[in-house]
């Protein structure tokens, strides 16, 4: 995969206009589907609303975003009420987290947070803007990047070096069955997720993810059954093959796993 702009793209200044274009062209010519392997993503028409590219086997549809800084903890997008709205609609497009350097022209990092990662606690409401803005009273939000699990973060490209189109399609296989969940029972799921990448082992035991009850309570405060759901949870991705079941009490991350 090449990493660096067209050459006669970098002909032009560098407003973020500008960037936006470079990027996009850029996806367009040397990103492959990362849910099906398909070789190429497409450009759709401009002022397409949802997304930017997509993927002609699959039909998956990425929007894409794009910035010179490393992306933090909380990336700033736009409208809250269009965001969450997307989120429960059919459409709703996986997104593409691309961190490029400004100098060299090329890609540093690249990322894929795919759509059924997106509930609505990773959107935070923005306070709206004051009333002496010109757009007095607008909302907009961030995106939670930290509240995402990391097999939801899925890298193309990370310090500069591509990742194999094997290991990506991969990964995003590994978590496709959180599709088959509605956005509300998706929201258990990756939490208790999380909780087994904080255990940090690749093998673990039920009392390590036990030990995150009281943060799932606060989480949850309306659950009096903490520990019963964790235990559906875990129920839940055994049997999509995230997880393996051992023995009484002892699971292990299925292989496969970063
Ligand atoms: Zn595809």
């Amino acid at each position: 995969m090449k990493l660096g702009f067209e050459e006669e793209q970098k002909k032009y200044n560098s407003g973020s206009q500008n960037a936006r274009a470079l990027t996009e062209t850029w996806a367009a010519a040397s990103l492959f589907c990362p849910a099906c392997g398909h070789s190429k993503l497409s450009k759709f028409e401009n002022n397409r609303p949802a997304a930017d590219l997509y993927c002609t086997s699959c039909g998956e549809e990425f929007e894409l975003k794009s910035q010179k800084r490393k992306f933090g903890k909380k990336v700033v997008d736009g409208a809250y009420e269009s965001l969450v709205s997307r989120l429960v609609s059919a459409n709703n497009p996986n997104f593409v987290f691309l961190n490029y350097d400004p100098v060299e022209l090329c890609v540093s990092n690249l990322f894929i947070v795919p759509k059924h990662f997106f509930i609505p606690e990773i959107i935070e409401k923005r306070k709206p803007l004051a009333s002496t803005a010109r757009r007095a009273g607008w909302i907009g939000c961030n995106i939670l990047l930290n509240n995402i699990p990391d097999s939801g973060r899925i890298f193309i490209v990370k310090n500069r070096a591509p990742i194999s189109r094997e290991s990506v399609v991969t990964k995003w296989k590994r978590t496709s069955f959180l599709k088959n969940q509605s956005a509300q029972s998706r929201g258990w799921l990756l939490e208790v997720m999380k909780c087994v990448e904080k255990v940090g082992e690749p093998k673990f035991k039920l009392k390590d993810v036990y030990a995150f009850e009281e943060n799932l309570s606060a989480i949850y405060p309306n659950n009096k059954n903490v520990k019963a759901k964790i235990r559906q949870q875990l129920q839940y991705l055994r049997d999509s093959g995230y997880i393996n079941f051992l023995e009484r009490g002892m699971y292990e991350l299925n292989s496969g796993s970063s």
